[in-house]
C-alpha cells in the first residue's frame, strides 16, 4: 500500500468543526446503528451490537466473579410497587411509559383503538430501572441473616421517555446490566456499592481504554430515593463529561418499601440495606467520543468484534487462488493465537469488490489491525500491517511497509495490546491536559467562557453545601450551562475556601459542560 501524499480523511465531517455531526456520521459510516422510526428508539446493526456483546461478556465476567448472580425479572412493573417509595416514583414519573390495556379493536375511523373493556385494572410501567420488582423478589427470598448478602445482576432493557435523545448516549430505550444487592448493615452494603464503582472504573480504563474518574455525586444528583451516588465521569474529546456508569447506596429505603426484612443473629427483625448499580449502551457513544477520529471509530481491541481484518487484494484472475490460500493460512496461524485472555478475532474478508473500499470500511469501523495482502505479498511470505490507532502521524510511516508473514504472527498479539495502551494513553494525556484547577468563581465562569471551544473541566474546592445552599450554587453554575460531575475518592486532602460559598473547603469537586 502507498502512503497517500496528500492525508483525505474518510468522514466528511471533521471534529473540529463540527462535533455532534461527526458524531452522527461516525455511527452511520462505521455501521453501528440507525434510526429506527420510533423516537429515541435505535436499530443497533451487527457492528454496533458486536462491541456490545463484548462489553457484555467481559462484564458478565466481573460481575460473576465478585459472586453475584444473574436473574431475569419481568419487564412490566405494576404502578403500585413504584409509588411505595415516594422519591423514587417523583423521580422517573415523568419519563415512564404506562401500559393501560390489553386489546385492541376497530375504531370508528377504521383504524384500531384500545378495547375500553380491556382495560388493565392496574397500569403497569415498562420498567425504567428495577429497584422496585426485584425489591419485591428479594422480600420473598430473605428470611434471616444466613441468606445476606443477596446478590443479583440482570442484563435488560429499559425504558426513560427521554425528551433530548442522542444515539447511544441517552436513548429511550437502552440496554444495561443492573446489579441490586442486599446487605445486612450499612457498611457492608457500602462496600459494595463502592466495589461496584471500582469495577466500573477498572473496566472503562483497562476494557475501554476510557479514563475515568470515580467518585460521589453531589446531593442534587443522586439517583431516586437514594442516599448516595458514585459514578464514573469520562472526558469526551469535546472537554464534555459523560457519566458512564453508576453505583448507589439505597440505605433500608427500599427494603421499607417492599418488605425485606430479615432476621439477625439475636432474633431481632431488621430491614436489609441494599445497593444497584448499572452501566449500559451509553459506554459506546463514550467510546466512540473518546476514541474516534476524522476517519471513523477506533475500537480498543479488548472489545472490538474483529481485531484484525485479512484483505486479500483480489484481482479476478488466476492469481486470486493461490493469494486466498495464502490468505486463509495466515488467518488460521493467527486465529490460533490468544489475546487479553481469548482466542484473537480475526475476519478473512473475501467478498468481493475493490480491496481500497474494503479497506476504508474497515478503518471507518475501527479495526484494530488491517492487513493488506497482494499477489506479491503472497508470493514473498509477506504482509501489509496498518494499524488503525495511528494511520497518518509519524509512528505510521510503520503502516506502509510490508513485513514477513512469520515476524507478523510472532508480534501480533503484541501489537493488539500495543494498540489498547496506546489508545489509553492518548486519551488520557488528552483528558489530564483538558482539566484546569481554578481557585474562584469568577475564575470558573472565565475558563468555561474563554474563547476556546472545547474548555474541559474544571477542578475547585468547595465546602460541600447541603440543601437550599447548593441549589444556589446548581442554579448559578445552571446559567453557565454546568453541572457537578462529581467528588473523586481518594486524593490529597484539601485546603483553601469553597469557590461558591467561601467557608472552608472540605473537598474537590469536578464542574463540566456535560451530555
Ligand atoms: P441510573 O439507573 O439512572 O443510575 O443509570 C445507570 C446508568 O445507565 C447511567 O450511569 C448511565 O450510564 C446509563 N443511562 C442512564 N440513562 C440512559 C439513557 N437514556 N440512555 C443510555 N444510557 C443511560
Amino acid at each position: 500500500m502507498n502512503q497517500p501524499a496528500q492525508i483525505r480523511h474518510a468522514l466528511s465531517t471533521k471534529r473540529q468543526d463540527d462535533f455532534a455531526q461527526w458524531y452522527q456520521e461516525v455511527i452511520s459510516e462505521a455501521e453501528m446503528a440507525e434510526e429506527s422510526g420510533v423516537r429515541g428508539c435505535m436499530v443497533i446493526k451487527p457492528w454496533g451490537y458486536g462491541i456490545w456483546e463484548r462489553i457484555q461478556r467481559r462484564m458478565d465476567d466481573r460481575i460473576k466473579a465478585a459472586g453475584v448472580q444473574n436473574c431475569y425479572f419481568p419487564l412490566f412493573i405494576p404502578l403500585s410497587y413504584f409509588a411505595k417509595e415516594a422519591d423514587h416514583v417523583e423521580g422517573f414519573a415523568k419519563e415512564m411509559a404506562v401500559v393501560t390495556h390489553h386489546r385492541l379493536i376497530a375504531g370508528e375511523n377504521g383504524g384500531l383503538v384500545p378495547d375500553p373493556t380491556a382495560k388493565l385494572e392496574e397500569p403497569l410501567i415498562v420498567r425504567p430501572t428495577s429497584e422496585t420488582v426485584i425489591g419485591a423478589a428479594m422480600a420473598r427470598w430473605v428470611q434471616s441473616w444466613r441468606d445476606l448478602p443477596l446478590m443479583t445482576n440482570q442484563w435488560a432493557n429499559v425504558v426513560r421517555w427521554e425528551m433530548r435523545t442522542r444515539m447511544f448516549l441517552r436513548t429511550s430505550e437502552f440496554l444495561w446490566q443492573e446489579g441490586h444487592t442486599a446487605h445486612a448493615d450499612r457498611d457492608d452494603a457500602m462496600e459494595e456499592t463502592l466495589r461496584a464503582l471500582e469495577m466500573y472504573r477498572d473496566f472503562a480504563e483497562t476494557e475501554l481504554a476510557m479514563p475515568v474518574v470515580a467518585g460521589e455525586k453531589p446531593e442534587n444528583e443522586r439517583f431516586p430515593g437514594a442516599v448516595a451516588t458514585y459514578s464514573i465521569e469520562a472526558m469526551m474529546q469535546d472537554g464534555k463529561a459523560l457519566q458512564a456508569g453508576t453505583s448507589h447506596y439505597l440505605g433500608t429505603g427500599f427494603a421499607q418499601a417492599a418488605g425485606i426484612q430479615y432476621q439477625d443473629k439475636e432474633g431481632a427483625q431488621q430491614y436489609a440495606h441494599t445497593t444497584s448499580w448499572g452501566t449500559s449502551t451509553r459506554m459506546i457513544g463514550g467510546l466512540i467520543m473518546t476514541h474516534g477520529d476524522d476517519d471513523g471509530l477506533r475500537v480498543p481491541p479488548i472489545v472490538a468484534p474483529h481485531q484484525i481484518v485479512v484483505l486479500p487484494m483480489l484481482r479476478d484472475n488466476a492469481e486470486d487462488e493461490a493469494l486466498l490460500a495464502y490468505c486463509a493460512e495466515l488467518t488460521k496461524s493467527l486465529t490460533g493465537l490468544s489475546a487479553f485472555g481469548e482466542p484473537v478475532r480475526v475476519l478473512l474478508d473475501k467478498r468481493p469488490g475493490k480491496a481500497t473500499q474494503k479497506r476504508w470500511a474497515w478503518v471507518k469501523k475501527g479495526v484494530p489491525l488491517v492487513l493488506e495482502i497482494g499477489g506479491r505479498d503472497a508470493a514473498n511470505g509477506q504482509v501489509s500491517v496498518l494499524r488503525r490507532d495511528r494511520l497518518w502521524n509519524e509512528a505510521a510511516k510503520a503502516n506502509f511497509q510490508a513485513l514477513s508473514k512469520d515476524e507478523f504472527v510472532s508480534r501480533a498479539v503484541a501489537d493488539l495490546e500495543a494498540v489498547q495502551t496506546a489508545l489509553f494513553a492518548e486519551a488520557k494525556d488528552r483528558r489530564d491536559a483538558q482539566i484546569a484547577q481554578v481557585d474562584s468563581f469568577d475564575a470558573l465562569a472565565a475558563f468555561f467562557s474563554e474563547d476556546k471551544r472545547y474548555p474541559g473541566w474544571a477542578e475547585v474546592v468547595w465546602s460541600r453545601p447541603t440543601g437550599a445552599e447548593l441549589e444556589s450554587v446548581v442554579q448559578r453554575l445552571k446559567a453557565l450551562k454546568l453541572t457537578i460531575r462529581n467528588t473523586p475518592l481518594g486524593g490529597e486532602p484539601v485546603s483553601g475556601v469553597c469557590v461558591f460559598t467561601g467557608a472552608p473547603a472540605v473537598e474537590r469537586i469536578y464542574v463540566a459542560r456535560s451530555y
